[in-house]
């Protein structure tokens, strides 16, 4: 089926148009340490997080707030 094919397609950065890379990130969150593997861009270092991943969204509040 071709659906099931698009769905296992590996990530494309939209800016680099590279393949994204599957890598591990430490987190800091709640006081405690995790290790959570998250699609990269090689290129630009864009961290890509689906959209049902709830502990990628967290680091993403949470780096926003460090920027501030
Ligand atoms: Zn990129």
């Amino acid at each position: 089926m071709k659906e099931e094919n698009e769905r296992d397609m590996p990530w494309i950065c939209d800016k680099c148009k590279e393949k994204l890379v599957l890598c591990k990130v430490k987190a800091n969150y709640l006081g405690g340490n995790f290790e959570v593997e998250l699609m990269k861009c090689p290129q630009c270092h864009n961290v890509f997080v689906g959209e049902d991943l709830a502990l990628g969204k967290m680091l993403m509040v949470e780096k926003e707030l460090e920027d501030k």
